[in-house]
């Protein structure tokens, strides 16, 4: 029975959507009497296991890793050169369960000062950003794809990328949010796959497991070219309107 347990411990992590859920269930739930029928045994396909397998669901939503556990995890990584560059690893903040996270580049130096995610000038924009559809950066969280912030601010290469994207990885599904907003370029490249500039796929939700992804305009672009501050925010109102509330 424990394998039946860590099958619905996983779903319950993901937050898998009704939608996608109910049919792999009922596909297990086939499955299952399949293998009785041919004489399995021993794999929990009788009458007990179909039993739990008729009580799983979607799940609430629990979250993966504890994301104290992650950061701790990460530490003092070293998984790439950056971490020669670097003064701090920024690793992300806010609320551990939010329902809509914020993902940027990488971090700014004030971030490494605080070792807080936005927290100069973009960031005190990205809060006015944040408050303005209703939530606060206590009900959000807020991270970036690379977690160390490179010299001379140049962007991270493909390497670091790769190097820092399973925290990121790792990071979302213990979050597990119901939308991610992510800033800029670089960012939507990372988290998407894509090579598509960010003029091009802003403004349109995309996906990233199963999760709606809005990509928009980088907070610090907003301070150097304010008049797309309007687009950001249309693609703010399209978050606002898909979100659950
Ligand atoms: S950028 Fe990411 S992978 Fe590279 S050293 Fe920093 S935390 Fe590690």
């Amino acid at each position: 029975m424990r394998e039946f347990d860590r099958v619905k411990d996983d779903s319950d992590k993901k937050g898998i959507p009704a939608s996608l859920a109910a049919p792999v269930l009922e596909d297990v739930k086939h499955y299952l009497r399949f293998l009785e029928a041919i004489g399995c045994t021993g794999i929990g396909a009788g009458e007990k296991g179909r039993e739990i397998a008729g009580k799983w669901g979607p799940g609430e939503k629990t979250g993966g890793e504890d994301l104290a556990a992650l950061k701790k995890n990460i530490g003092n990584c070293r998984r790439c050169r950056l971490a020669d560059q670097r003064k701090a690893v920024v690793f992300g903040s806010g609320n551990p369960r939010a329902r809509l996270m914020f993902i940027g580049a990488f971090p700014e130096a004030e971030d490494e000062n605080t070792g807080i995610a936005y927290s100069g000038n973009a960031g005190a924009l990205l809060t006015r950003i944040i408050e303005a559809i209703g939530e606060t950066r206590e009900s959000v969280y807020i991270c970036h794809a690379v977690k160390c912030r490179p010299a001379s601010d140049r962007l991270p290469d493909r390497f670091e990328a790769r190097a820092c994207r399973s925290c990121l990885e790792r990071q979302i599904e213990s979050v597990s949010p119901e939308m991610i907003c992510v800033l800029g370029g670089f960012a939507a490249q990372s988290l998407l796959k894509t090579d598509e500039p960010i003029s091009r796929i802003r403004g349109r939700f995309h996906e990233y497991a199963g999760i709606p992804v809005m990509p928009t305009h980088e907070p610090a672009y907003l301070l150097v070219h304010p008049a797309a501050k309007r687009a950001v925010w249309e693609d703010m109102k399209k978050v606002m309107a898909r979100i659950s509330h």
